[in-house]
C-alpha cells in the first residue's frame, strides 16, 4: 500500500475542522453585535447572546428561510445583522428591499432601552438642547448607551456647519415616542428614545409619497456627522425615511 500523500492529508483535516462560511459569517456578525453595545453585552457563541447581567438570548429562531416581510415583523439578532449598511454617501439610490437596519429584534432592544408600554424606556430619558445657537429647542433622548450625550457632541457638530446646511436639521420633528412603525406595528426606535427626526420641510418618507421613487434632500455633510457617532440614517433604505437617524452602531 502507497503512503498518503501527506499534503492531501492536510487538506483534508483542514476542510474538515473548518466551519462553514456561514458558521464563520455569522459568528462576525455577532462578533460586531457584541463590540456595539461593549457595556451591555459580554460576548456569544454560535447559539446565544450574552448580556452582562447575565441573560442569554437566542441568536436564531431556526428559520432562516424567512420573506422580507417576515423579518420586518419577526427579527432574530441574526436577521437584524443581515443586511450590510453602505459606508459613505450612496452612489445609486437603495433598491427596494435594500433597508439596512429595519430588521430589529425586539426583545434586544427592549431589554436594552426598555419597553415604554410598561413604564421602563421613560426612567432612562434625558433632556437635551438641539442646536442651541441655532434652534435651542428640548428633546427627550435616552441616556442608555451615551446616546444623550452622543446626540449633544452631534448637536455641537452640526453648529459647526455653514447655515445653508443646518437649517436642514432643525427644528426636530420628534425624538421620543412611544409608538411603533406603521408599516411593520414593531417599536420604533422613537419608542427607546434612541432616534430623532429633523426638520420635516425637507424629509422625504416613502409612505407619504404614495410609494413613490426614491428621492432625498438631506445633504450629506450632516448625515456623515451622524454616523460617526454611531446613528444609522433612513435615507439609505428603499422605504426611505429621510429625517430619521437612529442609533445603530452594530451596522457602522
Ligand atoms: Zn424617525
Amino acid at each position: 500500500m502507497r503512503a498518503p500523500n501527506p499534503i492531501l492529508a492536510l487538506l483534508m483535516l483542514a476542510w474538515m475542522t473548518a466551519p462553514s462560511l456561514a458558521q464563520s459569517n455569522a459568528s462576525a456578525k455577532l462578533d460586531r453585535l457584541v463590540r456595539a453595545y461593549p457595556g451591555q453585552l459580554s460576548g456569544h457563541d454560535a447559539n446565544f447572546i450574552f448580556w452582562s447581567d447575565g441573560t442569554k438570548m437566542p441568536v436564531s429562531d431556526g428559520k432562516p428561510e424567512k420573506s422580507f416581510e417576515e423579518r420586518l415583523r419577526h427579527a432574530s439578532l441574526l436577521d437584524q445583522m443581515l443586511l450590510p449598511y453602505p459606508k459613505g454617501p450612496l452612489p445609486k439610490p437603495p433598491g427596494p428591499e435594500d433597508d439596512p437596519g429595519r430588521f430589529r429584534n425586539e426583545a434586544f432592544f427592549d431589554k436594552m432601552y426598555g419597553n415604554c408600554t410598561k413604564g421602563e424606556a421613560q426612567k432612562h430619558l434625558v433632556t437635551i438642547t438641539w442646536l442651541p445657537h441655532s434652534w435651542g429647542g428640548h428633546l427627550k433622548v435616552t441616556s442608555v448607551n451615551g446616546i444623550a450625550d452622543k446626540l449633544r457632541a452631534v448637536s455641537t457638530a452640526i453648529e459647526a456647519l455653514p447655515a445653508s446646511l443646518r437649517r436642514f436639521a432643525f427644528p426636530s420633528a420628534g425624538t421620543f415616542n412611544c409608538r411603533t412603525v406603521k408599516d411593520t406595528g414593531r417599536r420604533s426606535m422613537h419608542a427607546y428614545g434612541a432616534a430623532i427626526d429633523l426638520n420635516v420641510t425637507f424629509s422625504d418618507y416613502w409612505l407619504w409619497r404614495q410609494r413613490a421613487p426614491y428621492h432625498n434632500r438631506i445633504p450629506y455633510e450632516i448625515v456623515e456627522i451622524f454616523e460617526r457617532h454611531g446613528f444609522i440614517w433612513g435615507g439609505k433604505w428603499g422605504h426611505y425615511d429621510t429625517m430619521h437617524f437612529e442609533y445603530r452602531p452594530e451596522l457602522l
